[in-house]
């Protein structure tokens, strides 16, 4: 059987869902996107991401492709059609297709946003074998432009990134600007000192990851100390812990940085309890 996918009002077999050529996503990365995970068949976050899509198309000035319910809906539809139990759901809107190339916006009375969905199979994805001896990362230059806070599809230079870690027999990178840690590749970046979560603030450097708000809550919650500020990749090498945290990866140890091994080279026990936590926790609100 092959997947179903959603394009633009219509729930089709890959194989038959198209885009086309002038799309301003394909030409011009001129989309944004979202990924939602779903355990047990259930969407974790939804709210979350759902809210985050909105902002950034406002900053782009993209209409909404459709309402918030709707796109539950459509989230929903897709899982139970390609009977998702654990994996994820990609949603990506693009300024559609002007029917020609042109730098200047179209007109959004005469070209509605392209909006495409598809699901990924990822059975067990919450337990990872990966989470048990956990991740190393190198470092490298953040390159990337100035408003990462807007979940766009400009994705080269993370792809990149992906490869120069792979390259370096590596996980992951993480990305160094003026100093200082901005994020992963994919994921925002957290160390542990003397006890205390430390990860860089919000601003427009990083993008404000669903689930770095979901874990900096429950670590309040469980009265850990959370230090909101930017650290350098030296700090990061003689930290006790580390670990990432995104819609995919959840709460992600890294035991290595540059080479360094952190504490005794396996998962921290902040970094562990996180990622117990944060799947609980976000199990019991999925939706
Ligand atoms: N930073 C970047 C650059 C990302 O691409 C992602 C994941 N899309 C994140 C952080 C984590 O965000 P979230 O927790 O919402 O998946």
């Amino acid at each position: 059987m092959s997947r179903i996918v959603y394009v633009n009002g219509e729930y089709l077999p890959e194989e038959q869902a198209v885009v086309s050529v002038f799309d301003r996503g394909f030409l011009m990365a001129d989309g944004v996107y979202e990924v939602t995970s779903v355990l047990g068949g259930k969407l974790i976050d939804f709210a979350g991401h759902c809210a985050r899509l909105n902002r950034s198309l406002g900053e782009l000035d993209m209409a909404r492709p459709c309402s918030d319910e709707e796109l539950l809906a459509i989230h929903r539809e897709l899982v139970a059609r390609n009977g998702i139990v654990d994996g994820l759901v990609y949603l990506q809107v693009t300024r559609g297709n002007p029917g020609d190339r042109d730098f200047v916006f179209p007109d959004p009375d005469e070209t509605k946003p392209t909006l495409v969905l598809f699901t990924q199979s990822k059975p067990g994805l919450a337990e990872s074998p990966a989470a048990k001896t956990g991740w190393k990362v190198i470092s490298i230059d953040d390159i990337r432009w100035g408003r990462r806070d807007i979940k766009t599809t400009q994705l080269l230079y993370p792809s990149m990134g992906k490869m120069m870690a792979k390259k370096a027999g590596a996980d992951d990178a993480w990305l160094i600007e003026d100093g200082f840690v901005t994020e992963g590749t994919s994921n925002n970046a957290y160390i542990v000192k003397g006890g205390r979560i430390i990860t860089r603030a919000l601003s427009n450097d990083i993008l404000h990851g669903i689930t770095r708000a979901a874990v900096l809550r429950f670590a309040s919650e469980a009265q850990m100390q959370v230090e909101e500020r930017s650290f350098t990749i030296d700090e990061a090498k003689t930290a006790d812990e580390a670990f990432v945290t995104s819609a995919s990866a959840f709460v992600m140890p890294v035991v290595e940085v540059d080479g360094a091994a952190l504490g005794d080279g396996r998962p921290g026990p902040v970094a562990t309890r996180l990622r117990e936590i944060y799947l609980e926790e976000s199990l019991k609100a999925a939706v």
